[in-house]
């Protein structure tokens, strides 16, 4: 019956909030980020934090090293069997048989047939270690993110978190196999050639060489500024994601509103913008490359002039020359990989990076060491002097509460649109810790139960329900995992559900939609209702659970939640009179905290502020 009953009209702050966040102006959030999520590494605490990845694949790794020094010698060979063959040509070709050089051949064939085989294994299970320290990282970061509390989700735009876990680490699998073998590589080559040169002519080595110091100071430098383009890059596209994923999860809102131009503009711009970023990133490589050529070019140009000089003077024979040539052009060749993977390098340690950023986010919710299982509950929970603050925007909600919701008692709380009754309900399965004083559930502190236990025995039903894409089986059985066919149906059955259910096209193993659009708002209540029927918690919170309702739905809902709240400490969010009037306790809850107290008709008496909503939403009707 809703004869009396009718709606709270609250001076509503909650809607100019909903309003001013469908427009996005979420400044404060966006400063948060920049705080939580921009921290910078050095090269060497990334390498320190990547390393220890490493270790589950020591045996490839070692192996695809040991591999990478078979491909070396192979590469490193022909220079000195060119240079052989070409001395002898020239002052004892009359020894020189086509023996002796069929016998290099096969040896130089042989040595091929090692490298191809020592190249096929690095390519494959190197990249496969490769993608298997990507998988182990990405694992990790997606097990943080189940850790991290509300605090960190309100701040950092899902768009960013996606491009983190996917995209970023991708580059992580080239990086983790190429850079310990290209720089293993790169060291051995020049190592060797180094040594191999200087035995054939030491001042004409030293010479070539002196260009090296000035080449990787120059490298350096210009892989530094790529480094903070590739960063740019990132950190953008994340930005680009959330752009993207915040206007199609908006659509029905941009619809409505007839505001596809004014989205297309926003997306044009950022889009521009990271043209420009993309433009930067190239000059820098561009730059980087060129100047890297330049310096090829010089060496060339040492050994062409210098070692022409010396030939003149006689201090090198041709053969030798042409090995030097040729091992020149085998050092070139590797330092250009080093600079081509500097690239690589700099994209696997900004991926490196956002990965760590999401590592080294703040648990702020966790057990304590001494936490202990939560069992048998009776549902007596007391606030004492509870005061909570939002931990970001220093937003304080409650100083120095004080309730006490005894075991099985049905408390309603009613107040004004960001009066903290959503809050209130928070603290009690530590969504939020308070700032101050304690909640205590059966006389123990809360906090000094393991979080898993705490919210185990508590089930909410709030407004607007999340159903994940699925079936509607599977998203009851969210209530309890594992749980059977036949309990799924009857905590249907007792939602209210069953029937609904029982009509739709493919019954239990109808597909909802995503977040369960395909669902009517009552439905979807229902439904969430039912998985806390399966979780089967001690306390139940209710958080303003048929607001969004229709009148029917509301009805139907309302004779489920009551079942549900059958012989559980229920706390009852609602603004709407029917459904709170036979609760034990009503409190009213303003911004100073709890105004007044009692059943419907002791508070009616009173004439207070709960009286004044009472006959004002009366008038309304
Ligand atoms: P109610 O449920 O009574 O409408 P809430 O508990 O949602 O009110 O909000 C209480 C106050 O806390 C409001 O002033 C609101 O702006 C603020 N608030 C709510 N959620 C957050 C949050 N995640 N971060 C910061 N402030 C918040
Ligand atoms: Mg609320």
């Amino acid at each position: 019956m809703r004869t009396a009953e009718g709606f709270f009209v609250f001076p509503s702050r909650a809607c100019v909030c909903a309003a001013s966040a469908c427009l996005g102006y979420e400044k404060s959030s966006a400063e948060m980020q920049g705080m939580m999520d921009h921290r910078q590494y050095k090269t060497k605490e990334l390498l320190k934090r990547f390393i220890p990845y490493f270790k589950p694949y020591k045996k490839t790794l070692y192996f695809d090293l040991f591999c990478a020094a078979l491909t070396t010698v192979c590469e490193l060979a022909l220079p000195l069997i060119m240079r052989y063959i070409t001395n002898e040509g020239l002052y004892r070709l009359a020894e020189l048989s086509v023996r002796t050089v069929g016998g290099l051949g096969l040896l130089y064939l042989l040595l091929r047939i090692v490298d191809t085989l020592a190249s096929y294994y690095m390519a494959d299970m190197g990249h496969v270690m490769g993608a298997k320290i990507e998988t182990d990282m990405r694992r990790d970061a997606y097990f943080r993110l189940q850790q991290l509390s509300n605090t960190y989700y309100n701040n950092t735009k899902v768009g960013q978190i996606m491009g983190r876990i996917t995209n970023d680490l991708f580059d992580v699998t080239e990086f983790a196999h190429h850079c310990p073998e290209e720089f293993f590589i790169a060291g051995i080559k020049i190592l060797f050639a180094f040594a191999i040169l200087a035995g054939i002519n030491l001042p004409l080595t030293l010479f070539i060489f002196l260009t090296v110091p000035v080449m990787i100071a120059v490298c350096m430098t210009l892989n530094f500024k790529m480094r903070g383009a590739f960063r740019k890059q990132r950190n953008h596209i994340g930005e680009l994601n959330a752009r993207i994923e915040d206007s199609l999860l908006g659509q029905k809102v941009v619809k409505a509103f007839t505001n596809e131009e004014a989205e297309n503009r926003k997306f044009e711009k950022d889009n521009g913008q990271f043209l420009d970023i993309k433009k930067e990133t190239y000059r820098y490589m561009a730059a980087f490359q060129a100047t890297t050529k330049m310096f090829d070019g010089i060496m060339y140009l040492t050994v062409l002039v210098a070692g022409g000089i010396f030939m003149v003077k006689g201090m090198i024979v041709p053969g030798d020359l042409v090995a030097y040539m040729l091992y020149v052009t085998t050092m070139i060749a590797t330092i250009r990989r080093i600079i081509e993977f500097a690239e690589q390098f700099q994209r696997g340690m900004t991926g490196i990076e956002r990965f760590l950023q999401i590592m080294d986010a703040d648990i702020e919710i966790f057990d304590e060491p001494d936490a202990e299982e939560m069992v048998e509950t009776q549902g007596d929970i007391v606030f004492e002097n509870v005061s909570f603050e939002y931990p970001d925007d220093h937003n304080i909600v409650f100083t120095g509460l004080n309730l006490h919701i005894r075991h099985g008692e049905k408390i309603a709380v009613v107040g004004p649109s960001g009066g903290g009754k959503t809050t209130l309900c928070n603290l009690i399965p530590r969504f939020y810790d308070v700032t101050g004083g304690r909640i205590l559930i059966d006389g123990e502190d809360i906090r000094h139960f393991t979080l898993k236990s705490l919210r185990k025995n508590v089930g909410i039903v709030q407004q607007d329900v999340y159903l994940f894409s699925g079936t509607i089986y599977e998203n009851i059985m969210y209530g309890r995992q594992g749980a059977s066919r036949e309990e799924v149906e009857d905590a249907a059955k007792r939602a209210g559900a069953h029937e609904f259910i029982m009509n739709l096209k493919d019954g239990y193993d109808t597909y909802v939609g995503e977040r369960g659009v395909k669902l009517s708002g009552g439905q979807k209540q229902r439904i969430s209702i039912a998985r806390v029927f399966l979780k089967n918690p001690p306390i139940i919170i209710l958080d303003e659970a048929t607001s969004a309702l229709d009148n029917e739905s509301e009805f139907a809902v309302a004779k489920s939640l009551a079942r549900l709240s059958e012989g559980r400490t229920t706390l009852t969010i609602a603004h709407r009179l029917s459904s709170i009037r036979n609760s034990d306790r009503i409190l009213v809850l303003t911004e100073k905290g709890i105004a007044e107290e009692g059943n419907h008709d002791k508070l009616l008496e009173k004439k207070g502020i709960y009286y004044q909503f009472y006959t004002m939403a009366n008038e309304l009707k």
